[in-house]
């Protein structure tokens, strides 16, 4: 993957050209997009305004195939083959079907970049009139452009917090270790969401999720962090879209969290990132490979978003239960959803909404690589 490194503020050089395809976000999403369209040929430039890997967007949780299936297997931290649920009138321990990890953020971007085949520049993205995209580096253009640049896609019509489908998450990483992956159903912590404490190896994300955008959910991240006596430090926190909007608008492709993807109740966005960034990036090879038109592409992409909203519409009917039960109940409720039984069909389901194999069901890649794309500087 060739990249060159831009200086940032008063040194930084302008940029401004014309590629087959512009990838706007530089994370799961976008690096996912790029992946698929390596030994196209196609001049491919990702830009963000971060240099790949930087800034750690999620608690990066996954389900191992995934990882493996994706082969960024480098990247892992740690395995747990049961999840440990606390409400405040219990704790249940599911025995899942099939294991969650954690890996290293930078790591990971960099592997999966370096599973793709393109230009990187970092540029922050301002908007876009028509097909030029602009940026504070100048103006790019292309006949395929990609939004991967999260929930405010940037590149469509944006979301305004707090008046928006989106939840709102943040975190704290302590160093210290634990065994398991946990969550806290509490409305101590919050109203509407849960708090988590997911151990990474050496260090351990915890924090607090709200389904209400209005929650302030810092004094709660601190109250967890402390009563499991780790530090609140190193903060990570976002916005995350918890409804599906649609994957294409005016001729782009949105992808990830700018066309909701993180899937609502449990605000898993990684996987669906590399799912949906793999249906589009398959279908924009197929238009850079010399057969499909753009605009077929895009309605293929869309009709294949479309194809999942009632799942995503399932989860955010469950989002809304959830906090709607007294605690007493729910805490019987997942006393009774632990059995062996319930656990596996539950999660092999929700598995399937955007399942592993889906990664190694496509065309294979080819290895060839092309000179990288020639920008003016
Ligand atoms: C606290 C927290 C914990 C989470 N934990 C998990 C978890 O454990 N597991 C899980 O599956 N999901 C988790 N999520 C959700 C997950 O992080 C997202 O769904 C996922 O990151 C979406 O990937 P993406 O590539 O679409 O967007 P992002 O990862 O948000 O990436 C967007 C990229 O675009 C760039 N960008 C944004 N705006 C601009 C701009 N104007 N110009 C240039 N570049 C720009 C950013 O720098 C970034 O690189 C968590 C979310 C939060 C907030």
């Amino acid at each position: 993957m060739p990249t060159r490194r831009t200086a940032r503020g008063a040194e930084r050089t302008p940029l401004e050209g014309d590629v087959d395809v512009l990838i706007c976000g530089a994370s799961f999403a976008g690096l996912t997009v790029a992946r698929e369209l390596a030994g196209t040929g196609a001049r491919v430039l990702v830009v963000d305004r971060y240099e790949i890997g930087e800034r750690q967007t999620s608690a990066c949780g996954i389900p191992t195939k995934w990882l493996e299936a994706m082969g960024l297997m480098g990247s892992h931290r740690q395995t747990f083959g049961r999840l440990v649920i606390h409400t405040p009138f219990g704790t249940s321990a599911l025995e899942l079907p099939w294991t969650f990890s954690t890996f290293d953020y930078p790591t990971l971007c960099r592997e999966l970049a370096a599973q793709g085949d393109f230009q990187f520049e970092t540029a922050k993205v301002d908007g876009r009139t028509g097909g030029v995209v602009h940026t504070d580096r100048g103006d790019l253009t292309a006949p395929v452009i990609v939004d991967a640049l999260g929930w405010r896609r940037v590149l469509g019509s944006g979301y305004q917090p707090p008046d928006a489908p989106l939840s709102r998450g943040l975190e704290v990483h302590p160093w210290g270790v634990g065994d398991d992956m946990e969550l806290w159903i509490d409305r101590k912590y919050v109203p509407a969401g849960y708090g988590w404490s997911f151990p990474a190896g050496e260090e351990t994300r915890i924090g607090v999720g709200s389904f209400d955008p209005r929650f302030h959910v810092k004094n709660t991240t601190v109250m967890l962090a402390e009563d499991l006596e780790r530090e609140p430090v190193r903060y990570q926190g976002n916005w995350i879209p918890h409804r599906l909007r649609a994957a294409t608008d005016d001729g782009i492709f949105f992808v990830g969290d700018s066309a909701g993807h993180c899937l609502p109740l449990t605000a898993e966005g990684i996987r669906t990132a590399f799912y949906f960034g793999i249906a589009a990036g398959r279908e924009i090879r197929a238009v850079v490979e010399g057969g499909q038109p753009i605009a077929a592409a895009l309605a293929r992409y869309d009709d294949f978003n479309e194809l999942h909203r009632w799942k995503f519409e399932a989860m955010l009917a469950a989002q809304r239960l959830v906090p709607s039960m007294p605690p007493r109940l729910l805490n019987r409720a997942i006393g009774a959803m632990s059995a062996k039984r319930f656990v596996d069909w539950s999660f092999n389901h929700y598995l399937e909404i955007a399942p592993p194999s889906f990664a190694s069901a496509g065309p294979p890649r080819r290895a060839a690589r092309r000179d990288p794309v020639e920008l003016a500087a």
